[in-house]
């Protein structure tokens, strides 16, 4: 009754209605800034230093922000504007964006949305982008899946990306902003400029987000090629998730990163599979599983009557580029084949893309990776929880 009422809800408004919810994204977290240089990209912005205006920020017009004795000093090319503990930029029209360059090693312009809250910490500047999510999602989109896939990928991605955002909004409270723009959370480098499809692809899925049974977001799990054959969640982590299954995938076979093959020396691989999993190499019948072994489907152990072998510790020991292979000896040396790129749990990127370019839906593309899911409008979720 309660998932009736819910989906009810959500089908009433979906497209309806836009949120307005912000995210606070820690830039260039890990590696911050002692001094950077910021110029408005569109709009225009007022910048405030310990919350009193300070200036109007024009097209035209470059600041310099540099730590000092723990504070910020505030520059102009013509005035010198002070030092503050905290500086803000507030924009003064919707869509006002702003270039960040820093002037140490990485000289790159980095433009994004929204508005700005920076503070001295060690010596550095920490600036949280405070921004609109569905500016932050185009933005990650374009960082995590390129600008050359179909309009309906860019929503699959859209949609993952928010419900990933949103199920993640604590990750990073206690450092004073929720998420941070690295592989760690999502990859979010900048506005997205690049393929109008992008930010289409995230205003035709506005709001939306993927829930469980139990209308709780979804750890949406998504990796670069399974291989022909997701994994379930429980045999590459240590939970097992209702939504997180495996299943064939005949979309990703002639993709990019469908084959993989890397040569080891045959004695390194035994005394590997000894002394890491006390195999027992001097059993010639054993020893022969180990050095020829061809599965027709996706395994996660090598022979558990035998010994235990984890193809997951595998695959992080010998940096494999999925734990989906065969083994094969070749005179002193073992060829390992591979199939897939990344974990295997969830959505396969390149099946999914794959996917898109054959017409399938957004939705019909989600269902298929992730099993017994709902997508609802998020409004329908506050809604739900307020009461
Ligand atoms: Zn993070
Ligand atoms: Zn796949």
């Amino acid at each position: 009754m309660r998932l009736l009422l819910v989906l009810f809800l959500t089908i009433a408004s979906i497209g309806a209605s836009a949120t307005n919810k912000t995210l606070d994204i820690g830039l260039f977290w890990n590696d911050e800034p002692r001094e950077i240089v910021v110029q408005p990209g569109d709009g225009s912005y007022t910048l405030l230093g310990n919350g009193q205006e300070i200036l109007q920020v024009k097209k035209e017009t470059i600041v310099r922000l540099k730590v000092e004795n723990g504070l910020i000093h505030l520059r102009t090319i013509t005035a010198d504007l002070g030092v503050f503990g905290e500086v803000e930029f507030k924009r003064n029209t919707w869509g006002s964006s702003l270039k960040i360059q820093r002037t140490d090693h990485d000289k790159k312009l980095h433009e994004y949305h929204d508005e700005f809250v920076i503070k001295p910490f060690s010596g550095k500047l920490r600036i949280i982008n405070h921004v609109y999510i569905e500016n932050y999602v185009s933005g990650v989109v374009e960082s995590e899946a390129g600008s050359k896939e179909p309009k309906e990928y860019y929503k699959v991605q859209s949609v993952i990306c928010r419900t990933y955002a949103l199920n993640n909004r604590r990750r990073h409270e206690a450092e004073g902003f929720q998420l941070c723009d690295k592989v760690h959370c999502q990859v979010y480098h900048r506005r997205s400029k690049s393929n109008p499809d992008i930010i289409l692809g995230t205003k035709e899925t506005i709001g939306i987000v993927i829930v469980d049974s139990d209308i709780n977001l979804i750890t949406a799990a998504f990796y670069s090629n399974c291989g022909g054959f997701t994994c379930n969640s429980e045999d590459v982590w240590s939970s097992r998730l209702g939504y997180l299954r495996e299943r064939l995938d005949p979309y990703c076979h002639a993709e990019p990163h469908a084959y993989w093959r890397k040569a080891v020396s045959k004695q390194e691989w035994i005394n590997y599979l000894e002394n890491k999993f006390r195999y027992p190499v001097a059993d010639s019948a054993a020893l022969k599983v180990a050095l020829d072994y061809c599965p027709d489907i996706r395994y996660h152990t090598l022979n558990d009557s035998i010994a235990y072998v984890p193809f997951k510790t595998v695959r992080s020991d010998w940096k494999l580029k999925s734990a989906f292979f065969s083994i094969d000896q070749v005179q002193d040396s073992i060829v390992i084949e591979g199939r897939g790129y990344g974990h295997g749990v969830g959505l396969c990127q390149e099946g999914a893309m794959n996917m898109a370019k054959r017409g399938f839906t957004y939705d019909q593309i989600l269902q298929y990776y992730y099993q017994n899911i709902h997508l609802v409008n998020l409004s329908v979720i506050d809604f739900f929880r307020s009461e």
